[in-house]
């Protein structure tokens, strides 16, 4: 009887649990739906990085996925009536958007059943817990019993694990693959996200551990759009990893910290758009013009603050940022202009072709103070030491800041500011003891 395997996150053939449970039944239809409301919140690279994405499915399926647009409880059993499936697989979705849809769809279908095998995580939200049950609150004893729980091997399965049916025939409206025309820095597809994870284990993993937080040094995989879109599953990263090697212990530590994030969204779905921990709902935030302003100058990465615009246009320009980058312009936001995290936050997600709901909202909310396990309020980065430490020969700076491209002095610290470049938009000293008294009011 054939069966219908509804792609989302999860854009790929190989280890793929839900495929090869769908192809158990026989005949299988690949589908993926554009649900209208995810194209609109997606921003234009994430929405070119899905369209490349989906085509590069498609050829790897010979033409047999069928794209259609609408809302997926409409949708979904419309596909169902017309093939006569027995069921509908998917791969798991945790997020609170993906589960309030997918209740929806499993209400519209009934008596066919939505089966979930798997999920994008190595160990799906909700089962890491503490002996008593509750959810971790911290990473490290989360990170300890995610180890012992563990996962399985990768999944069996290709092109040719099941009998695709061509979806030409069919009556239900197939719609246009997306292509706003944006250039992205990033092949998409399954092939290019294998391509690039060999390259990475061959020259970058060895030296992880130590480069990881030099944005100056190619040191990172760049394996996080092929994770938030599922052209990868994270269970073949592991599986490439040798764990004597320190590389290797650093690497899967930052897959950890994805499961971790997801475990927390999950638990507390709240935390998408409010503070996890509610201490800090009483802090005071600048609004007005003088802060639009300054959000305006934090964007276009014109603050005065070498490292944190070469962040800002990086992001604006490729959008993609180096992790420690992330971390200096998110606190720089949040210590030194005194904004709310949600503002930078929304920023990100409209610009990243990773913007990734958990792992998004939780890094913010970490920088902020008032996340899980966060990065204590007290602690205020300063930009041009963390400049100075992480972009030693300023090479990256150099890079992304085009007035100091030719500056010896890139990181000012004798003061001397190159024609056009611009003032610093605060005193950062000033703004950090701000700062420290806005969170002492706290009480
Ligand atoms: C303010 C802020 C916002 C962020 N927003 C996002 C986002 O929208 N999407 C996103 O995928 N990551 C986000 N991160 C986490 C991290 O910065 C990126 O995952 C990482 O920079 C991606 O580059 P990479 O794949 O080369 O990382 P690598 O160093 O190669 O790491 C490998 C993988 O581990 C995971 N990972 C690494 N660091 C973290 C982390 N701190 N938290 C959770 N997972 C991690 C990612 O999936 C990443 O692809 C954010 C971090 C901060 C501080």
């Amino acid at each position: 009887m054939p069966t219908l395997l509804w792609f989302r996150r999860d854009l790929r053939l190989g280890d793929h649990p839900a495929l090869a449970a769908a192809a158990d039944g026989g005949e299988v239809l690949a589908c993926f739906v554009l649900d209208p409301r995810l194209e609109a919140s997606s921003g234009r690279r994430r929405l070119q990085f899905l369209g490349d994405a989906l085509r590069r499915l498609s050829d790897d399926l010979d033409g047999r996925l069928l794209v259609t647009r609408g809302r997926p409880e409409d949708r979904i059993p419309r596909l169902v009536k017309e093939i006569d499936a027995t069921a509908v697989h998917v791969s798991e979705d945790f997020a609170p958007f993906g589960r309030r849809r997918d209740q929806r769809v499993r209400a519209a279908l009934d008596p066919v059943p939505l089966v979930a095998t798997g999920s994008p995580y190595l160990v799906s939200p909700g089962r890491v817990g503490k002996p008593d049950g509750s959810p971790y609150r911290v990473f490290t004893p989360f990170f300890r019993r995610w180890r012992d729980v563990g996962w399985r091997e990768p999944a069996r399965s290709g092109a040719d694990s099941a009998r695709w049916i061509d979806p030409a025939p069919l009556r239900a409206g197939q719609c246009e693959i997306p292509d706003p025309g944006t250039e992205l820095d990033l092949a998409a597809g399954e092939r290019a996200a294998l391509g690039a994870w060999e390259a990475f284990v061959d020259t970058g993993l060895p030296h992880y551990a130590r480069d990881r937080n030099r944005p100056d040094l190619e040191a990172t995989s760049r394996m996080s759009a092929h994770l938030k879109f599922g052209t990868i599953h994270p269970r073949t990263l592991a599986a490439g990893l040798d764990l004597r090697d320190g590389g290797a212990q650093a690497y899967l530590r930052q897959l950890a910290f994805r499961d971790f994030y997801a475990d927390v969204l999950y638990h507390w779905p709240a935390s998408a758009r409010r503070n996890w921990n509610p201490d800090f709902d009483g802090i005071r935030t600048d609004g007005g013009a003088e802060a639009q302003r300054r959000f305006e100058a934090w964007k276009t990465g014109r603050t005065g603050f070498p490292f944190v615009d070469a962040g800002m246009r990086q992001l604006r320009e490729t959008g993609f940022l180096h992790n420690r980058l992330r971390m200096v312009v998110a606190s720089f936001l949040v210590k030194d202009l005194h904004l709310p995290w949600q503002w930078g936050a929304a920023w990100f997600l409209d610009q990243l072709v990773d913007g990734d709901m958990a792992n998004n909202q939780h890094g913010w909310q970490w920088s902020a103070g008032c996340g899980t396990d966060a990065a204590p309020y007290f602690r205020v980065f300063n930009p041009g030491k963390q400049g100075e430490k992480f972009d030693p020969g300023g090479d990256y700076i150099r890079r992304w800041v085009l007035e100091l491209a030719g500056a010896d002095d890139v990181h000012l610290r004798k003061g001397e500011r190159p024609q056009g470049y611009p003032e610093p938009i605060v005193d950062h000293d000033a703004e950090r003891a701000e700062a420290l008294r806005r969170y002492r009011d706290l009480g």
